[in-house]
Order: C-alpha cells, then sequence, then structure tokens
C-alpha cells in the first residue's frame, strides 16, 4: 500500500524538497500539490531532495483538494491541533495498522492531506476526508515540520504489512472522493432547489456539516449509486400515485 502525499497551498519550496525526500525514503513517488504558493520543481526544491528530483518531476498541480483526490478510496487529513468537527482521530501507527486490509488491486487508494505552513488544513478541506491522523506530540510544542509531518506518517504505513489484505469483511470496491462529490454536488443541488438553504448566512456551514458526515462513512461504490437513486427519487417520484393507471382489460 503506497499512499498518496497531497500538499495543500505549501508556501516554502525547501519543504517541498524535503517532503520528496521523505517520500522516496519509503519508495513513495505519487505527490500532488493544490494551489502551491512556490515552484516545485526549482533549484531549492531539487537541492533539498537530496536525489528525489523524480518525485518532484512527476508532482502533479491542482487547482482544488477534490480534483488532487478524485481517485482515492481512503483520504486522511492530518492536524497538529483538534478541531470543531466530528471526525475520528487516529495516530500515524493506528491508521497504517488499518489501511493494513487495504486491496490495491481492486482499485483502494490511499492518500494524506498536509496543509501549509502557516494555517494547516481548512475545515472545509478536512471535512472531505474519513478521518484525522494526528501525531501524538507534546501538549505544549506539538507542530511539526510539513516534511517530518510527512515521514513519520510514510514510516508507519511502510511497517505496515500488506498480508492482511486478504481478509475483507466485504467484497464491493469502496467509493471513490470523485463519487462521493458527484453524490455530493446531486444531494446539494436538490436540497437548494427545495429550499434547505434558506438562511443565506449558514449554507456554508450546513453544507460543511452535511460533507462531514458523509465523507466518513465508508461507502461503497454501488452504495453511493444507491444513495444517488434514493435522491433522484424522492425528487421525482415514480411512486404508486403517480404510476399511470392500469387499463382493466375484460375477463374472457
Ligand atoms: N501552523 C499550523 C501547522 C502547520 S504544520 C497549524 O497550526 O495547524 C504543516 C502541516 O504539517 C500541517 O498542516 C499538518 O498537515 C502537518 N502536521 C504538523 N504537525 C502535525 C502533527 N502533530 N500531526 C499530524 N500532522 C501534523
Amino acid at each position: 500500500m503506497k499512499p498518496v502525499i497531497i500538499l495543500v497551498e505549501t508556501q516554502l519550496d525547501q519543504n517541498i524538497g524535503k517532503v520528496a525526500r521523505a517520500m522516496l525514503n519509503f519508495d513513495l513517488t505519487d505527490l500532488r500539490l493544490v494551489r502551491p504558493k512556490t515552484e516545485h520543481n526549482n533549484d531549492t526544491a531539487r537541492r533539498l531532495s537530496a536525489g528525489a528530483e523524480r518525485v518532484l518531476e512527476n508532482a502533479r498541480v491542482f487547482e482544488t483538494l477534490p480534483s488532487a483526490a478524485h481517485d482515492l478510496t481512503h483520504l486522511y487529513a492530518t492536524t497538529a491541533r483538534p478541531r470543531e468537527l466530528i471526525k475520528d482521530v487516529y495516530s500515524p501507527k493506528e491508521v497504517a495498522t488499518r489501511l493494513e486490509s487495504i486491496h490495491t488491486p481492486r482499485g483502494e487508494r490511499v492518500g494524506f492531506v498536509f496543509g501549509s505552513e502557516r494555517c494547516g488544513l481548512e475545515n472545509e478541506d478536512i471535512a472531505l476526508c474519513k478521518a484525522i491522523v494526528s501525531v501524538p506530540l507534546s501538549r505544549d510544542f506539538s507542530s511539526l515540520n510539513l516534511a517530518q509531518a510527512v515521514i513519520l506518517l510514510a514510516y508507519e504505513c511502510f511497517q505496515a504489512s500488506p498480508a492482511k489484505a486478504a481478509l475483507q469483511a466485504y467484497d464491493e470496491p469502496p467509493a471513490t472522493l470523485a463519487e462521493y462529490e458527484g453524490f455530493f454536488e446531486h444531494l446539494t443541488g436538490e436540497l437548494e432547489k427545495a429550499g434547505y438553504f434558506r438562511e443565506k448566512n449558514r449554507k456554508g456551514v450546513m453544507t460543511r456539516t452535511l460533507h462531514n458526515m458523509f465523507s466518513r462513512m465508508p461507502f461503497s461504490s454501488q452504495e453511493v449509486r444507491t444513495l444517488r437513486g434514493v435522491v433522484a427519487t424522492l425528487v421525482n417520484p415514480q411512486g404508486i400515485y403517480s404510476r399511470p393507471k392500469k387499463t382493466r382489460t375484460p375477463q374472457s
């Protein structure tokens, strides 16, 4: 299991270089950058990558977290600070243990999302993730350098044994972030039309709450399709009241 590393709004090229180095130490090569505030493949980044230039060269840049993570099925937000969102919080070791059952041949892919040096991740981004990973540290001094946070997660995932992949509790592939987002847009679009977001100033918070609720559920692709069918049917009922009346055929 080789997690994808996603950096959101990273400010320093030197940190991107150090992240590339930390990744390649553990055979990780898929680096994705969301709205980076600096160049990611300049001289400084390349020098600090200490030989991991190919990670920088192959890094991809995205405008939004949903586009960067569209193909991932298990997305985790990393934070030093507790947040007011209802999300499970794991240590890197706990998350690595959970991920031992990831089934790569079935298309399951993990991503870890890291925030900017100054502000960390926005709650909107965390709300898209299944859970939070936080490295337990000194209560009074709990913020790591970005590349240090990456290396601690990469280390634990590298130690985790893939042998447990065979022990699947269910057979259906989990939904990708793009599938979750498709459902979510469908749902909020219909809620908008139905007047759910009447209080305009609360729309942001209500949307984030909904996002947060659905993203922490371990839905399969099929279950997400089922939910979309539920929304479509509620919007456009096909039930007994709208079914065309059957004309009786006279009994012979
Ligand atoms: N000043 C920011 C911290 C930024 S550190 C804040 O107060 O949130 C940059 C990034 O490194 C964070 O967004 C997070 O992704 C990661 N990070 C830092 N410390 C961490 C910790 N203890 N556990 C998990 N991730 C951490």
